[in-house]
């Protein structure tokens, strides 16, 4: 069942951008949520170059992905904003009639971990979309999802004495099949088209001496279809060899690990204006085609648009004026400065 969560606002997306939204959000004393499908908050800079240098932060001579991110959860931290973490959202619901602020709440979003919030403002910071698995390209092989084929990593009890396959090249595979092995698992199989891995030197070496040592067995070839058993079990994968023969791989799990795909998935259907996969907004308040939807980050659009932190930055702490002022009709949004302001200090613990 649906935990239903009431807030004011709900930032999708814990990428720097999303984070700062965040902070921009509580200054102004808003109630704020941040979703992220992936189980760890930072988006491309935790994702796709953790340890890679950034030299254009104003201010920060050099920084690396994760440090920024862990200065952005800490800056945060004061404000207590709720992260969900591994739930995509993937339902928006209009409560409201189309004619301004007459419901509250006004939204509804739902995420595929079972959470709800009914919230006034969205801000949608999902930078290049959601980091889905991607899928093992076998027709009828999503029946078993969940049950005997797992994208994610399921606790130990569920994998100790079964049959486990492994499948992909990438370092993700190469990690899970290592522990399985390290754990105890007696029969574990590293499915894979090649023998060539994207691995560093050291992850190679310690897979190839693995093997070599029996703890895990290399398959080479590409699963062509899904084999049931009569009480519907996934019993067996038929594999293409690479050197052209068909042969049956039984197995009681399947743990595909063929890395990430951006998508923007669900947020694409919701009816928003877009532009090239982009959601096209003012630069004045963020606003998408839709009154209390906001963008920001490397998933919008308007005229010079570039994508770099920094100007994701600029635009959250714009949106953030806009929905407090969108929220509060009645009163005026003024600026102040968190050196001069004994308001914003008391909010950030610092007075
Ligand atoms: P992202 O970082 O993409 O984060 C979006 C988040 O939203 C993701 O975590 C995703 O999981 C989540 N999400 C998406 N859809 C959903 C959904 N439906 N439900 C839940 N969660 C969802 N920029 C610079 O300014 N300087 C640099 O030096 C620099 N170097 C870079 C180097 C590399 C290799 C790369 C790839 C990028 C670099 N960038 C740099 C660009 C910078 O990383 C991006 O501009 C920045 O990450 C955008 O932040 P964002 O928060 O908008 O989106």
């Amino acid at each position: 069942t649906d935990r239903l969560i009431r807030t004011d606002v709900v930032v999708i997306g814990a990428g720097p951008v999303g984070l700062y939204q965040a902070f921009q959000l509580g200054l102004q004393e808003l109630a704020v949520h941040v979703v992220d499908g992936l189980a760890h908050a930072g988006g491309q800079c935790a994702e796709l170059y953790p340890h890679k240098p950034i030299y254009d932060l104003p201010g920060i001579p050099v920084c690396s992905g994760e440090e920024l991110t862990h200065r952005l959860l800490r800056q945060l931290e004061p404000l207590r904003v709720p992260l969900h973490l591994g739930q995509i959202v993937t339902t928006l619901r209009r409560l409201a009639a189309e004619d301004g602020m007459s419901a509250s709440p006004r939204f509804r979003l739902e995420t595929d971990g079972g959470l709800a919030f009914a919230c006034d403002a969205i801000v949608i910071a999902a930078g290049v979309g959601a980091f889905l698995p991607r899928k093992v390209p076998v027709p009828g092989l999503e029946a078993w999802e969940g049950r005997q084929v797992h994208y994610h990593d399921v606790p130990p009890e569920t994998w100790v004495g079964q049959r486990i396959v492994v499948m992909g090249g990438t370092e993700a595979a190469a990690r899970l099949a290592l522990r399985l092995a390290d754990h105890g698992s007696s029969d574990v199989t590293l499915l894979h088209r090649s023998d060539r891995f994207a691995l560093d030197e050291a992850l190679d070496a310690e897979l190839q001496s693995a093997i070599g040592a029996g703890w895990i067995r290399l398959c080479l070839g590409q699963p062509v279809q899904a084999l049931a058993s009569d009480d519907g079990r996934l019993e067996a994968l038929e594999i293409a060899t690479a050197d052209d023969r068909r042969l049956s791989l039984p197995l009681d799990l399947l743990m595909p690990r063929l890395g990430l795909n951006p998508r923007l998935g669900p947020i694409a259907a919701w009816g928003l204006a877009l532009e090239r996969k982009h959601l096209v907004v003012d630069t004045e308040g963020f606003r998408t085609s839709e009154p209390g939807i906001h963008a920001v980050g490397d998933v919008n659009t308007y005229p010079g648009k570039r994508k770099l932190i920094v100007c994701g930055f600029h635009e959250a702490t714009l949106a953030a004026f806009a929905i407090a002022q969108w929220l509060r009709p009645h009163e005026r949004v003024v600026l102040e400065y968190t050196t001069t302001s004994t308001r914003l200090q008391r909010l950030l613990g610092v007075d």
